[in-house]
């Protein structure tokens, strides 16, 4: 008999009460004269304890004691990793330095224990501000961190979802912090960097970058947030701009729909696009190009669309009140946020039927990404708009991912030539592709088709000889005011006679 090679390690193991404990192992095989192994001997030892005591070493190395949060060490660690993984995928990071306003005078009246149970509830504050894949740290005293990952590969976009994030955090200090029989007001000063692995940002630099930032914020009067980018900085002021501007036109009825008319090959009017405008005091008219984003990140965009919504079914009713515009269709764009929304199918109901609008003439124009988003629910929600008689266009189509089978399941109408195709063709052969291949898909599909954007003559000629016969574009018209787009109808010879 002897003894072959041993074998050592930590196994994981399972009490028979269910409860999981770490044996550390050693087993030998046992062999007999002739050297084949006959027995196992294994010597185990319950190491759950050292284990145990090892574990809470890191976590003491690695974590804030009062909060429970990565400290400054965890922090830079994820950063450097965050900054390898922004260089592979090329995509935005946010750093977001957050230094509470006047912490230590409140520690000097109420004591330091209130100031530990403010940083705490600090903490759980933050925490409910971001994704769980995201960082919260606290890093001294008063002093805590997030850092954001893999926000976007636009530095512009990057920009606005930090800043969101950023506004979160100061909504979430409005509300006072309860401290025993105290309650008291905390307000943050927020700075933000931007990271890209891509920009062979250092650790150091971006720290730095969040630090000189947040010392801006405090010296623009406190519970606010800075941007160390100065370009960042520009465009965070323009969307708080806008984002005021949307509620003062919210509030004093400053939206307007325009009329863009869609032509058929013979020239008739067969429907309209509704195009929202602002109706700025000081700046006049704006395009939606301008607010349309921000509306959405703010959620402005729900109680627009609304508004939207009734006015694009109350002109429908107006127009089925007379013979020449009685059959017009008209297309109403719909953002991803407000298709998410969980009212959004009553809604829409609900406004066809409170001003009386006939629903087979209204056409909700989602984007493909709106609908890419949650296929099946989606899926779900036209099905019950579509049983109330709304159709649908699906816009800018060519321009997403959609794959073929993908589209067969959707309950659509129509599809919308996305306009940076037509606007090549016919002179682009690559275009002239696409287009062709589009209108085939939609007649396989059984699907009506329309382009967009058809600013010539030899376009609405390329489109009609290859099978597109509805045209939206500034060769037929431009978005028009209505009582502009009413006269177009009535002096129009051919239409609906
Ligand atoms: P869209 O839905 O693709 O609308 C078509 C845009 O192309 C409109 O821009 C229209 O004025 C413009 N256009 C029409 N014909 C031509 C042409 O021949 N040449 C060129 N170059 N452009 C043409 P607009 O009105 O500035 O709207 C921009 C975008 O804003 C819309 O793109 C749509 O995505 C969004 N939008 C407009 N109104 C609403 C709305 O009520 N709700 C939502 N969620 N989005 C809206
Ligand atoms: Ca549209
Ligand atoms: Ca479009």
């Amino acid at each position: 008999m002897s003894l072959g090679k041993t074998w050592k390690g930590e196994l994981s193991n399972k009490r028979k009460n269910g409860s999981e404990y770490v044996e550390y192992a050693s087993i030998s095989p046992i062999r007999n004269n002739l050297g084949v192994v006959t027995h196992y001997v294994a010597i185990k030892a319950d190491v759950t304890a050292n284990k145990k005591a090892e574990a809470h070493t890191i976590h003491l190395a690695f974590y804030d004691q009062l909060t429970d949060l990565p400290n400054r060490q965890l922090l830079l660690d994820r950063l450097q990793q965050a900054l390898v993984l922004s260089a592979r995928n090329q995509k935005y990071g946010a750093l977001l330095f957050i230094d509470l306003d006047h912490f230590k005078s409140l520690n000097d009246t109420l004591g330091h224990d209130a100031g530990d149970k403010l940083l705490q509830q600090v903490a759980i504050r933050l925490l409910n501000c971001v994704r769980e894949s995201d960082t919260v740290a606290r890093i001294g005293g008063d002093e805590f961190v997030i850092m954001l990952e893999e926000l976007s590969q636009d530095a512009l976009e990057s920009g606005a979802f930090a800043e969101l994030i950023g506004k979160k955090i100061l909504d979430a200090f409005q509300e006072k912090f309860e401290i025993g029989k105290n309650s008291c007001q905390s307000t943050p000063s927020i700075g933000i960097a931007l990271f890209s692995g891509d920009r062979k940002d250092t650790i150091d630099d971006v720290m730095k970058q969040a630090d000189l930032a947040m010392y801006d914020a405090k010296a623009a009067g406190r519970n606010s947030l800075r941007f160390f980018d100065t370009k960042m900085q520009t465009a965070a002021i323009l969307r708080s701009k806008i984002e005021s501007d949307l509620r003062l036109a919210l509030d004093q009825n400053l939206f307007r729909l325009y009329y863009q008319p869609q032509f058929n090959k013979e020239g008739r009017i067969i429907g309209a696009e509704a195009l929202l405008r602002m109706q700025h005091p000081e700046r006049g008219l704006i395009a939606p190009g301008e607010f349309i984003a921000v509306a959405e990140e703010t959620g402005l965009i729900l109680p627009i669309g609304t508004w939207v919504l009734e006015t694009a079914c109350a002109q429908l009713a107006m127009w089925s009140t007379n013979r020449k515009t009685a059959r017009l269709t008209l297309g109403v764009n719909v953002s991803a946020r407000q298709f998410r929304d969980h009212n959004f199918v009553e809604q829409v109901l609900s406004i066809i039927h409170k001003v009386g609008a006939n629903s087979y003439l209204l056409k909700l124009e989602p984007t493909e990404s709106v609908l890419l988003e949650n296929v099946e629910e989606t899926i779900e929600r036209m099905s019950i708009l579509r049983i109330g008689g709304v159709h649908f266009s699906l816009d800018d189509f060519g321009t997403g991912y959609s794959s073929l089978a993908y589209l067969k399941k959707l309950p659509l109408d129509q599809l919308k030539i996305d306009q940076s195709f037509v606007r090549e063709v016919p002179e682009d052969p690559h275009a002239c592709s696409i287009v062709r291949a589009i209108i085939t898909l939609a007649k396989s599909l059984e699907l009506d088709i329309i382009a967009e954007g058809v600013e010539t003559e030899s376009q609405r000629q390329f489109l009609l000889e290859n099978g597109c016969e509805l045209y939206q574009g500034y060769l037929f018209s431009r978005p028009i005011p209505i009582e502009q787009f009413n006269e177009l109808i009535e002096n129009l010879q051919n239409q609906n006679t």
